[in-house]
């Protein structure tokens, strides 16, 4: 059966250079890292080369890269690191749950959180920033880009207003990084989170770039890695994927691949919006990174749709969560306005490096037929369309 991956924001596969490049670490090559013989010269060797290329695709230094476990571990770490108990920090309502759920756990422990709300595109205001600002804000933390709708965040108009007030700024950029040059210095952040396993590393490998001069406190406590940052015998395959891939998103970006990436995200929305009724675009208007596309179905059960295709072998998702038993509707779509039954009938699709123009025939064939099959069974819809 064919199968077709269009879910890429949820996990990227390894590509065959970046498994390449980390084979030998798992074999001949393996050592610890701070050990001082040849092994561990070896793998430190490798670390530092990663570093590198992580420093290059994000336009800092290589010794402000923290290599971590992930984004989850890079989020939690800018948020626990920088603040302080009664400090203030500002937010938005549609950050991953690695920062909510953070800033939550400070609230909890004697900080103060503001979470601000977004327009109905999906956009922070920065003037809502700058209004929520008080003597005691330290931190403000404002995703890149979007992990459900793709859009992108204005985190430069936010980097301006945390460098005049004197204010830390951390930025999310596992769904941006590979997909959209980044450059800390233009967005003017401390502190900011990539992942390896969004751009085509493995699970479990992340990095968390920290300004020089920014103090942060480490999450974990033990050896002195990372510059005493980040203590743990580093995951030197992992780090070396990191790397590949990091030096492998910024050749394709230098060659514009993101624009072919585009297109085809293009071919593809408006294929579906062409061929299906009561469908939209949820972010429309805002700019997003090239990858992705968020459609809402209305009249449609989003988990049925994305059951219904893997049955024939398309991989999408919705940003429902299922928490006590219960589908809980994507807490960003409910953010950008969205009722619970739209919020839960939208579907992303979000395409990656190994996406082809073959893969969009594939799922333009199937989408707009699986969603016609799926609203005549449904009574509410058969109804809706007599009685209008
Ligand atoms: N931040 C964003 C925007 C994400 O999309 C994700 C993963 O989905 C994370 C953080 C967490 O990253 P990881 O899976 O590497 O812990």
């Amino acid at each position: 059966m064919q199968r077709v991956y269009l879910d890429n924001n949820a996990t990227t596969p390894v590509l065959p250079e970046v498994f390449e490049a980390m084979r030998p670490y798992f074999g001949e090559n393996f050592g610890n890292a701070s050990s001082i013989h040849h092994h561990g010269q070896g793998t430190r060797a490798a670390v530092e080369d990663a570093r590198e290329s992580v420093a290059a695709l994000l336009g800092c230094s290589a010794s402000e890269v923290v290599f971590t476990s992930g984004g989850t571990e890079s989020d939690n770490l800018a948020i626990a690191g920088l603040v302080k108990p009664g400090d203030h920090v500002i937010t938005s309502s549609i950050e991953h749950h690695a920062v909510l759920h953070a800033c939550k756990h400070l609230a909890e422990i004697g900080c103060e959180v503001t979470v601000l709300p977004v327009d109905g595109r999906g956009l922070v205001d920065p003037a809502d920033v700058q209004r929520a600002l008080r003597p005691t804000t330290k931190l403000i933390s404002v995703m890149m880009a979007n992990n459900e709708t793709g859009v992108l965040q204005p985190v430069e108009a936010i980097g301006k207003i945390a460098a005049e007030a004197g204010i830390l700024f951390h930025t999310d950029a596992v769904q941006a990084a590979t997909k959209v040059a980044i450059d800390v210095k233009r967005i003017g952040c401390h502190a900011l989170t990539i992942s390896g396993h969004k751009i085509h590393a493995p699970q479990g490998v992340g990095a968390l770039c920290v300004k020089k001069g920014t103090e942060i406190r480490p999450l974990l406590y033990g050896g002195r890695h990372e510059r005493s940052r980040r203590a743990g015998t580093e995951n030197v395959p992992g780090i070396v994927g990191l790397g590949c891939a990091a030096k492998m998103s910024k050749e394709s970006l230098d060659r514009g691949d993101d624009r072919k990436l585009a297109a085809l995200r293009d071919r593809l929305q408006q294929g579906i919006l062409a061929q299906v009724d009561d469908a939209g675009v949820n972010g429309e208007g805002a700019a997003r990174v090239p990858n992705t596309t968020n459609i809402r179905f209305d009249h449609i059960e989003g988990e049925s749709l994305v059951i219904a295709l893997d049955l024939k072998g398309l991989a999408v998702s919705t940003g429902a969560a299922c928490s006590s038993g219960a589908i809980e509707p994507s807490h960003v779509l409910t953010a950008i306005g969205l009722r619970p039954d739209q919020a839960r009938a939208s579907i992303r699709f979000s395409l990656g490096k190994q996406t082809t123009d073959a893969d969009i025939d594939f799922a333009l064939a199937l989408v707009p037929e699986t969603v016609a099959r799926l609203r005549d069974l449904s009574p509410k819809y058969k109804k809706q369309a007599v009685s209008t």
